[in-house]
């Protein structure tokens, strides 16, 4: 037993338990990380946002793997903001962008607004040799947290609920600049007798008409731990002088909590010249020589805006003909 640190630590996830309540949990702050990612590409403020939140949850989902690997999150909608990937190489580098139609955006627009409707992607990849896991649940309006939650109930069948929240620092010593900083908290129901774990039917979909839905009483120590983190508000979540494990005390301290050590995280993008180059050798001929411009080809990664230049000999376009495809 002792007093939680009151000492905030960006850019981390912190593990939890109560065991009172049989809930497992994860924490986590993102200040440099994300902002690094987010600056990088000067994002519109709610595109940033959106993106953030994805960061945020993508990050509480795969630091709970225990191999070496990859976690990806990515969207695929029809709103303003088509895509999202987040990329988490296990066990600490995130990396990630948007695309969006910058036209299409409006003032105030919700998350679901600017997702739209399409479907979001959770894919495990433990390497070479091992099965790509791949979870997928259709957006429909909807936020990531909602998403999150409907991935849970019909993928894993494990109770759950997320809290996510990202917001723009502004500091005195700063100046005009801004910081942005996320927060999010997971908590998920396990208890030893699977039974209690039972949720609610899904929607009858097409259920004979008048057939009754089988109600399921929610576990009171399930539904106490959901009312604990409902009374956690985004300000709580994102606020720099808090830290997690008082964020932690402040809910559970009644039940008594139980903290594991943190998990760092950072910004770190995996692209380099040769992953470059072995991407270009996979296009055709006549793709890579549809790509010279200018006497050169120029590549730009999405996720962290580095540029790789190759000459055309360099790239495999020499002798080809040109073409007029792009990559993406
Ligand atoms: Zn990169």
């Amino acid at each position: 037993m002792r007093a939680p640190s009151a000492v905030p630590v960006d850019d981390a996830v912190l593990p939890f338990e109560v065991a009172a309540l049989d809930v497992r949990g994860r924490l986590t702050r993102l200040g440099p990380a994300l902002d690094e990612i987010l600056t990088k590409h000067a994002y519109p403020d709610q595109v940033g946002k959106l993106l953030g939140e994805a960061i945020v949850l993508t990050t509480l989902l795969g630091s709970s793997l225990k191999f070496d690997g990859r976690f990806m999150l990515q969207t695929q909608t029809d709103g303003p903001v088509s895509m999202i990937i987040v990329d988490f190489v296990l066990p600490d580098r995130l990396r990630a962008y948007a695309r969006f139609d910058l036209a299409r955006l409006g003032p105030g627009m919700a998350a679901g607004a600017l997702l739209g409707r399409g479907h979001l992607a959770l894919t495990i990849d433990q390497g070479a040799d091992m099965r790509r896991y791949q979870g997928l649940v259709a957006l429909d309006g909807g936020t990531l947290e909602d998403a999150a939650h409907e991935y849970f109930l019909r993928s894993e069948q494990i109770p759950t609920k997320v809290r996510l929240a990202v917001g723009e620092e502004f500091r005195v010593e700063d100046g005009p600049k801004h910081r942005w900083r996320g927060g999010g908290m997971l908590l998920q129901f396990l208890p030893k007798a699977p039974e209690r774990a039972r949720q609610a039917d899904l929607h009858p979909g097409d259920a004979p008409e008048g057939s009754e839905l089988h109600a399921v009483p929610t576990d009171e120590s399930w539904a106490e731990a959901q009312s604990l983190l409902g009374t956690v508000e985004d300000v709580e979540l994102i606020e720099p002088d808090l830290s997690s494990e008082r964020l932690a005390y402040r809910l559970f301290h009644e039940r008594g909590v139980r903290v594991f050590p943190l998990q760092p995280v950072r910004a770190q993008c995996s692209c380099s010249r040769h992953a470059v180059s072995a991407m270009l050798a996979n296009f055709s001929p006549e793709d890579r020589a549809g790509m010279v411009e200018d006497g050169k080809v120029v590549v730009t990664c999405e996720f962290c805006s580095s540029v790789y230049q190759f000459t055309p000999e360099e790239a495999g376009a020499g002798a080809a003909a040109p073409g007029s495809s792009s990559p993406q």
